[in-house]
């Protein structure tokens, strides 16, 4: 990471509350919130406030941050009725999975039938 990326990146600004978001989870080291073009009833993305890029950028030492971001995924999912009728966690790394937004995040998605295997 380069400090040039997260001045441009549009999850660092929402993040500092530079950009609007409807988030519905955030402590001191995530945040969770809804996203702009929902792919279900439920769709959240949860995302660390530090910028990494990609899933690829991580180590051994972000195991920490990554599983606390796996616990919050529950927890919303848990807040917004779907942690018994399944959701599901995606992440999206690197060009060939489609990622967009390159801040790391969790989609949680929920609240209809999923199909699989995915696109
Ligand atoms: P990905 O394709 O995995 O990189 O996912 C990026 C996601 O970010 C997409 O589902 C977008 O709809 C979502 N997104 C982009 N900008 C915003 C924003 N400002 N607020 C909420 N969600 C966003
Ligand atoms: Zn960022």
């Amino acid at each position: 990471m380069n400090d040039g990326a997260a001045d441009t990146c549009i999850f660092c600004k929402l993040a500092k509350g530079q950009v609007r978001a409807e988030i519905v989870f955030q402590d001191d080291q995530v945040i969770a919130f809804k996203d702009i073009h929902p792919q279900a009833p439920v769709h959240v993305l949860v995302i660390p406030r530090r910028h990494i890029t990609a899933l690829w950028e991580t180590d051994e030492s972000d195991e920490p941050l990554l599983g606390r971001m796996l616990t919050v995924c529950n927890e919303v999912a848990r807040d917004l009725g779907v942690e018994t009728s399944g959701y599901r966690v995606v992440v999206n790394s690197g060009p060939d999975a489609g990622q967009s937004v390159d801040h790391l995040h969790f989609h949680m998605l929920g609240g209809r039938t999923l199909e699989w295997p995915p696109g």
